[in-house]
């Protein structure tokens, strides 16, 4: 190491947003006041040949650089930081914790617009708002011109202004209605007092008068999360599907607001349907962001930033706007927690649950989350009294749990996945004009394309996988790589054979369905038929509207939405769950199945959940038939238990690729070598083992597991190990990744 050194200038110890464990030191640039500048500013640094935005981790008085060596820093982005001290601890703390370089953590914190050194003053964008004739006027005498038709519905629909961002969120094309239904009188621009701006500690009038009248457990969960605001507290709201989790956030939300301060809720990607947005927007009248995937740059920066400055209230987002830096926070509540989109499956592999109760109580502020179907590991954590149980036995209002029933498909007739009893019972319900819920999660027409005479199976060239068929497009894809080629006719090999599809998706069984019942409409919900932005939505509303009679979809459907009128959900392929080789898999399952079948029979009408099986007597579904999730979570707890897996012992798994075959082994070899130097022994080294698809995109993939029943243990070991294994000579020539308790071992 070299000489410390001690100048009288400061030292800017950046991060920098390379995959490098360590941070940068900078001088002051140039006729700057050293005193000015904060640590969670942003500042551009000289970087190698390139320049990069940096943030200010702290000024320290030496550096291990010598002095004339290092360079000055070009300019300061920020008067004032962006991110808190408390901003900054938590992302010191997920870097220690993920092993991941700062740069990135840090990075991760930003919307990809002030990442890139766009200044942090963004125009708030225009709101537009109906008037007292758009309130007024009967949405079908625009039946001659459907897109302002639609626009004005949405309008009225939401009972106040829209965003542009709420706009484009919702579709692409609304800008040319907009302006005739402005030139048509049938809407304004919004002032910019329209929406209540979040004045911090005089929030008044904050909500609508359409709150509902809380059953007494309703109230007892809200109560207990009310009384503990303003003090760190995890609170596990588990409720089924119907049982007015909702309902309780937005009360919680509204004390929260009284109280003037901010409340940040996450969702899992998919469940981010305008229908929450919505209930939000009709139950509060101040400013609420929105923050996910769909959104522009420019549009998730600006809430970014409105949370920042105490602009908004209320922050509706995925995964990654659990970093959004508050104001003045009160509360965070994340929804269906047991969803595993909020675990980061690239790069900067964080928990958005494990790091959200770590950002409660460095805020000292109550997380509220919430499920049907928990995950084992807070159920473990409830019975730790770490996390405190909040429980919603029933459905709210007159709706009533839907009954599970398993149908035996053994030696049965099936047409495309469908069994003949099957077919009949959809019969019975479309008779009544109630809807039915088909759940197949496959997209595609079939998984495999096989050939007939010589038995040859088209597989992706850069996959240990097959192509999957999609029919409609003519085209054979891989999942994996997303690879593609023309769907061919004659098989390469023999020339002769005859290529069948082997499997199901979601496409065949549309075929089927369309044949089978040619009167009635059918809706396919998966990721292929709701690419295009608005889609999935309209999808919603047609169902909603009840014009549509079959929903056919994957685990899109699985998520959040209401759907009223169906009385029948079927489950097509439950076993395909039940034989995967990762110990998460039955959870997944069991979640997937309750989650399923919480979309029957929400409203008045009871529902119904057949799932078609040849393990008529399997154990895991037994459990859920005659008893519930709850029995089934603990019977899954006792064999994690006695098989040491977590939440009872904890894991990090390393990920290695590389173009050559032999690398990501040797390479692994070597961090086995030195973990086993510097491991006390307690924590076991498993491996390495070809990756269970052991090649991917071209690239050879390679694992190994580390596991302890003691946390910190594994965690020591690993902060000896990484900064070693950057330095190891094979490192450069594959890519790795260490994921920390992993949620998948894929
Ligand atoms: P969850 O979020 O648990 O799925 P919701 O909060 O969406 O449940 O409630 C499901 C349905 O029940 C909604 O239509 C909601 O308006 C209604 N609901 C919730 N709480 C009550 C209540 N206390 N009384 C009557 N209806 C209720
Ligand atoms: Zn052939
Ligand atoms: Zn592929």
């Amino acid at each position: 190491m070299a000489k410390l050194q001690r100048w009288n200038e400061a030292v800017l110890r950046v991060a920098v947003a390379v995959p490098v464990y360590r941070l940068f030191d900078y001088l002051v640039p140039e006729q700057f006041e050293r005193s000015n500048i904060k640590p969670g500013v942003r500042l551009e640094v000289p970087f190698g040949k390139a320049k990069k935005i940096a943030v200010l981790v702290e000024c320290v008085q030496h550096s291990d650089v010598e002095l004339d060596k290092l360079k000055r820093a070009e300019r300061i982005l920020d008067e004032e930081p962006l991110l808190s001290a408390k901003d900054l601890e938590l992302l010191h703390w997920a870097g220690r914790y993920y092993h991941h370089p700062l740069g990135e953590v840090f990075s991760a914190a930003f919307p990809v617009m002030l990442r890139q050194g766009k200044s942090a003053v963004i125009q708030a964008e225009k709101r537009y708002a109906l008037t007292d004739s758009g309130k007024a006027i009967d949405s079908e005498l625009l039946k001659r011109t459907p897109k302002q038709k639609s626009v004005l519905e949405k309008f009225q629909a939401h009972q106040s202004s829209l965003s542009e961002a709420e706009l484009s969120a919702w579709n692409d094309n609304w800008k040319s209605s907009v302006k005739q239904l402005i030139d048509k009188r049938l809407l304004q621009l919004a002032e910019s007092g329209s929406r209540a701006n979040f004045a911090l500690g005089a929030a008044e009038a904050i909500i609508r008068n359409n709150a509902l009248e809380c059953n007494p457990q309703q109230q007892a969960a809200i109560d207990a999360v009310c009384d503990s605001l303003g003090r760190f507290g995890v609170f596990l709201l588990e409720g089924v599907t119907g049982s007015g989790k909702t309902e309780v956030y937005m009360q919680v939300i509204r004390t929260v607001l009284e109280r003037g301060q901010q409340v940040l809720v996450l969702l899992p990607e998919i469940t981010l349907t305008p229908q929450l947005e919505q209930r939000f927007m009709q139950r509060f009248t101040v400013s609420i962001a929105v923050s996910h995937s769909k959104l522009t740059d420019r549009q998730r920066a600006c809430a970014w930033l409105q949370m920042q400055r105490g602009e908004c209230a209320i922050l509706l987002g995925t995964r990654s706007a659990l970093f959004t830096p508050l104001q003045n926070p009160g509360l965070i509540i994340l929804d269906e927690e047991h969803d595993s989109s909020f675990k980061q499956q690239e790069g900067f592999r964080f928990s958005a649950r494990d790091v959200a109760v770590v950002r409660g109580k460095l805020l000292n502020i109550p997380v509220l989350l919430g499920s049907a179907t928990p995950a084992l590991e807070s159920l473990h954590n409830v019975d730790n009294k770490r996390y405190r149980l909040l429980h919603l036995p029933e459905r709210a209002g007159n709706a009533t749990a839907p009954a599970l029933q398993l149908l035996d498909i053994r030696n049965k007739r099936m047409q495309e996945g469908l069994s003949e009893a099957l077919i009949g019972e959809m019969r019975l319900t479309l008779a009544k004009n109630e809807q039915v819920l088909l759940f197949l999660n496959r997209r595609g027409f079939a998984p495999t394309l096989i050939c007939h005479g010589c038995g040859w199976v088209a597989r992706c060239r850069r996959c240990d996988a097959n192509l999957v068929i999609h029919y409609d497009e003519g085209m054979l894809r891989c999942h994996h790589c997303g690879q593609e080629q023309r769907l061919i006719r004659q098989c390469p090999s023999c020339k002769i054979g005859e290529l069948t599809p082997l499997g199901l998706g979601t496409e065949r069984v549309e075929k089927v369905l369309a044949e089978l019942f040619a009167d009635k409409v059918i809706v396919r919900l998966d990721r292929d038929s709701t690419q295009r932005k608005g889609s999935l939505e309209n999808y919603l509303q047609q169902i909603n509207q009840g014009s549509v009679n079959i929903i056919l979809g994957t685990q899109m459907l699985a998520k959040g939405h209401h759907f009223p009128n169906v009385t029948l959900v079927a489950i097509l392929d439950v076993d395909s769950g039940l034989f995967s080789i990762d110990f998460h898999a039955p959870e997944k399952l069991a979640q997937m199945i309750v989650q399923v079948s919480g979309r029957a029979g929400r409203a008045e009408k009871p529902g119904r959940v057949i799932m078609q099986t040849r393990q008529p007597e399997h154990p895991l579904l037994m459990t859920l038939i005659r008893q519930d999730y709850r029995s089934f979570a603990k019977i899954a707890l006792a064999e994690r238990k006695e098989a040491a897996l977590p939440p009872f012992s904890y894991q990090a798994l390393l990920r290695v690729q590389a173009t050559n075959a032999e690398m990501p082994k040797l390479f692994l070899h070597a961090v086995v070598e030195l973990a086993n130097e510097h491991s006390k022994g307690h924590t076991q080294i498993l491996g390495p083992v070809a990756a269970p698809m052991a090649r991917r995109a071209g690239l050879y993939r390679y694992q190994l597991l580390f596991q302890s029943g003691k946390r910190p243990e594994l965690h020591a070991l690993l902060d000896v190990l990484m900064p070693l294994i950057e330095k190891l000579k094979q490192a450069k020539k594959v890519r790795w990744s260490l994921d920390v308790d992993p949620v998948d071992l894929y």
